[in-house]
């Protein structure tokens, strides 16, 4: 009798052990998974819990105002904007450097939470991922030696080699040109390398960056015409309506109260067109 109540005892303090040690290895994965693992916590979706996420921002920082890097640091509007989406998403950002043309398959392999880096929303593109309400209207410009070009208007660029950066709107254009022989390039800065060196007739272009490229390269000019309008939007995964809300409601926000046109005086000097 008394063995046996002794035995109770044992099991009973064996199982209070037991759940102890179970509740103990929970806290502790709990712990693991949002401090030491916090790859991991940025897919968590129990969102206001006051965890620490992260946001991965896919970008290709050769696009200048929009993305460049300052030494060893990715700056510039789109930057700024979505450090302004992350503050307001209570999460902590961090930057993917990706070439243009690998953006959108990173972004469907879940690499990256979303895409900011100029990219023009285009019916293709919308066929595979989401995009947010556009933040920036932007053209495609040509751009040319400023004395000796036969390019004088848009006219001028059937039959000729016309320089883009791969995987852009740019090079969408060009290939829409009649006989023009399409050089495409891995970076924007290429393309001017290669204009400069005139193996290529002409380059076609964002407006924004060509804008910047010419301060620093007097030898070149931009005829004046728009060939595009475009928008930019911030690309997100699609059936990922959770991000892309808080993306939207953000830019909204900041369109509102002043941060977004604090932005666009920063990077451009001037008002939002
Ligand atoms: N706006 C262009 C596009 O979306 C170019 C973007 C870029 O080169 N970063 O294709």
């Amino acid at each position: 009798m008394r063995w046996a109540a002794k035995q109770k005892k044992v099991v009973a303090r064996i199982k209070w052990l037991t759940l102890g040690a179970l509740v103990a290895a929970a806290i502790g994965y709990m712990y693991w998974d949002t401090e030491i693992n916090p790859g991991s916590a940025q897919h968590t979706s129990s969102s206001g819990s006051g965890l620490e996420k992260t946001l991965i921002m896919g970008t290709d920082p050769g696009f200048k105002p929009f993305e460049y890097k300052n030494g060893q640091n990715v700056v510039g509007f789109d930057v700024d904007l979505v450090r302004e989406i992350a503050k307001d998403t209570n999460r902590s950002l961090q930057i993917e450097e990706i070439s243009f043309d690998g953006l959108l398959p990173a972004l469907q392999a879940g690499r990256i939470d979303l895409i900011a880096a100029g990219m023009t929303v285009t019916p293709e593109r919308a066929k595979n991922a989401a995009f947010s309400t556009t933040y920036y209207s932007a053209a495609q410009r040509v751009v040319v030696p400023k004395t000796g070009s036969t390019v004088e208007s848009v006219d001028d660029l059937k039959g000729k080699r016309i320089g883009v950066q791969l995987g852009t709107t740019g090079d969408t254009l060009a290939h829409k040109i009649t006989g023009a022989s399409v050089v495409q390039l891995p970076a924007t800065s290429n393309v001017m390398q290669e204009l400069n060196a005139r193996r290529i007739d002409a380059a076609i272009m964002d407006n924004g960056p060509a804008t910047q490229y010419l301060a620093t390269n007097p030898n070149l000019t931009m005829l004046a015409r728009d060939l595009t309008k475009e928008d930019y939007a911030i690309a997100i995964k699609k059936g990922n309506t959770e991000l892309l809300k808080q993306v939207n409601d953000s830019i909204k926000a900041m369109k509102k109260d002043g941060r977004y046109d604090a932005l666009v005086k920063k990077h451009f000097g001037a008002a939002a067109p």
